[in-house]
């Protein structure tokens, strides 16, 4: 008789509940339908074809494009007690895997797509009862999609040839063109779309105004975690690396252009460490699923609100409270309109961009609730505000600028549309310098006429000007322009209202810290906090003797339970959220002991 989904969640992953969308695909996978699930990252989506995978007789083929994905996958299964394991370039025994195969000793074997398509191991499959296809990263498939695998083009004739077997797809980013195309590149006729909120991180962006000291600052308000901070480029990484390590931080580097040896060496650190930050261009994180990163970092721009989400998302996929922190100046606005006036697209393409970079901006510069536009952009109706971004936690207090607004641009205009930002704010607070004089613009009817305002809020005005296309800058002479947003202001037929000047939103907020303040995170009591901590050096010296990632022994939640609820049997310790059989055979005792002797 095959157990239900419900039992193999509780016994085997040690989980109480489903999550989200997880309870209907998995409920079709194993009536044997096909879909394609679409959900954010860390919602869950590995659980969709494991439970099928233990529910249906035979083995599940999961196809994943990356290699260290699928060894993290294959450790953590095991964890569980889950016969898992993975054929790919890299992996060293596979003819034993081959043979367990054979033998049906598997429920999960991981493949690369190159692989899957391979005659031989098409053949050897034939002849083997298949529980399942999935196929993760799906938008690989498409075209359309941003990470195209042209082997992904051959994995729907795999499935054709495995007739009554259910192929479950599975994705985090695709927008509905690539959706659709999805479906039909792979044959699949249903779709399950999970909300794409992620409630547990909260969103903050700030105006760059001391690179170094914000960032520090941050990474220092974390109390230690792990996390990640995204840099503009190669440089920049080895750059913030370093201001971190001065500050005593734990901080690594990685980017595409390092030595292979050191990037992976750091990377495989950084999976293992509590403590860590990971300094890193975007060529960092696809592939890598920590589930306790704690907050993840932005210095400069991500490329679109997609990319914002997808880095974003890799904080708290454990459902631990986490933080999203961006920091940025309208130099990376003007960096990222350059890359898409150079690139080479169409004009199509480039007025697409254009249109993906303001949705961007809008969300930097809102006073609502920052979920709102991110959720919109993903075709979600907008939430009630979240209680759980900058904007919620501290209403930004807006001003209508509009009149400051036609000051500069007249600046700007009477001094001949040359000059940098910081000689037209000299003009307008009646500061006299070698240019002012020689050109003489104290002669203007604008010199001196705004003094009320500091240099600091007349940059908000600039950059704020800048993001609505009101102001080019030329790239090399850094000189301000009228942009075709600045007529209307101008002539007052549009007003530009601002956030109020916030002194630093980047020292640690008035609020709790993010990790305490999330509803169903189980406050500790000073005891338990002390039990905790005890709990978590015990799995640090644990996952050291069995090679593993600590979060992969017990994540955090799991230990608070266990440090607030203190039980005193192993059955007892087998009713806590994520102590499955085999961990509870694994590592029940060891804990056990360590509760039972406070
Ligand atoms: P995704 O691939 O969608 O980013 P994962 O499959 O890696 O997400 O799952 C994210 C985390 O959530 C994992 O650590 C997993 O153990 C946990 N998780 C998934 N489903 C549940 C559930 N039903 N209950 C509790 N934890 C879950
Ligand atoms: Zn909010």
């Amino acid at each position: 008789m095959m157990p239900s989904p419900h039992d193999v969640l509780h016994q085997i992953f040690g989980f109480s509940a489903f999550r989200g969308q997880q309870q209907p695909i998995i409920e079709r996978v194993c009536a044997g339908g096909d879909v394609l699930a679409i959900m954010p990252t860390g919602a869950g989506k590995s659980l969709c074809y494991q439970v099928p995978a233990l529910v249906r007789p035979g083995f599940a083929l999961v196809i994943s494009p990356l290699i260290a994905l699928m060894e993290d996958q294959v450790r953590a299964l095991r964890a569980n007690g889950v016969r898992a394991a993975t054929l790919n370039s890299q992996s060293q025994d596979s003819g034993a895997t081959l043979d367990a195969l054979r033998d049906g000793q598997l429920d999960l074997l991981y493949v690369a797509p190159e692989r899957a398509a391979a005659e031989g191991f098409r053949a050897l499959i034939g002849r083997i009862e298949v529980a399942l296809v999935a196929i993760d990263e799906a938008h690989c498939v498409s075209q359309w999609g941003h990470d195209f695998r042209p082997e992904y083009r051959r994995l729907k004739s795999l499935c054709d040839a495995l007739p009554g077997v259910p192929r479950v797809a599975l994705t985090a980013t695709a927008d509905i063109e690539t959706r659709a195309d999805i479906c039909a590149q792979l044959g699949i006729d249903h779709m399950v779309v999970a909300g794409f909120d992620r409630p547990n991180i909260r969103y903050q962006v700030s105006a760059k105004t001391d690179a170094r000291r914000q960032l520090v600052s941050f990474v220092q308000a974390q109390g230690g975690q792990s996390g990640i901070l995204y840099t503009p480029t190669r440089a920049d990484t080895e750059r913030v690396r370093d201001w971190l390590k001065d500050a005593g931080l734990n901080a690594r580097a990685y980017h595409a252009g390092m030595d292979p040896t050191d990037r992976r060496a750091n990377q495989a650190a950084f999976v293992r460490a509590e403590d860590m930050v990971m300094v890193a261009t975007i060529a960092f994180g696809m592939g890598i699923d920590k589930p306790d990163v704690r907050f993840v970092g932005h210095l400069g721009l991500p490329k679109s609100i997609e990319s914002y989400y997808q880095e974003t998302g890799r904080a708290g996929r454990d459902g631990d409270p986490a933080v999203a922190q961006l920091v940025w100046g309208a130099d990376d606005i003007q960096r990222l309109r350059g890359f898409i006036d150079q690139s080479d697209g169409s004009e199509e393409h480039k007025v697409r961009e254009r249109a993906r970079l303001q949705a961007l901006v809008g969300f930097l510069e809102t006073a609502e609730c920052r979920r709102q536009p991110l959720l919109r952009y993903f075709g979600e109706p907008a939430p009630p505000p979240c209680g759980n971004c900058d904007n919620c936690l501290s209403p930004p207090a807006v001003d209508d600028m509009t009149e400051a607004a036609q000051k500069f641009l007249s600046a700007v205009v009477r001094t001949g549309q040359r000059f940098g930002a910081g000689h037209v704010i000299d003009v307008l607070a009646g500061k006299s310098n070698d240019r002012s004089s020689r050109f003489g613009h104290e002669s203007l009817s604008v010199w001196g006429i705004g003094k009320s305002l500091s240099t600091a809020r007349w940059r908000d005005v600039v950059r704020h000007l800048e993001t609505i296309d009101a102001l080019h800058r030329d790239p090399e002479h850094r000189g301000l322009a009228l942009g075709p947003s600045a007529r209307a202001l101008l002539r007052g037929e549009t007003r530009l209202s601002m956030r109020r000047e916030t002194a630093d939103p980047l020292k640690p907020s008035r609020t709790t810290p993010a990790r305490k303040r999330d509803a169903e995170t189980e406050a500790l009591t000073d005891a338990d906090q002390q039990l905790f901590e005890k709990l978590r050096s015990l799995r640090r010296e644990l996952a050291v003797e069995a090679g593993l990632p600590p979060y992969v022994v017990f994540h955090d939640s799991t230990l608070r339970a266990m440090a607030s609820r203190r039980p005193h049997s192993l059955d007892a310790m087998a009713g806590i959220s994520g102590v499955g059989a085999g961990k509870l055979a694994a590592w029940g005792p060891a804990f056990l002991a360590a509760i039972v002797g406070e």
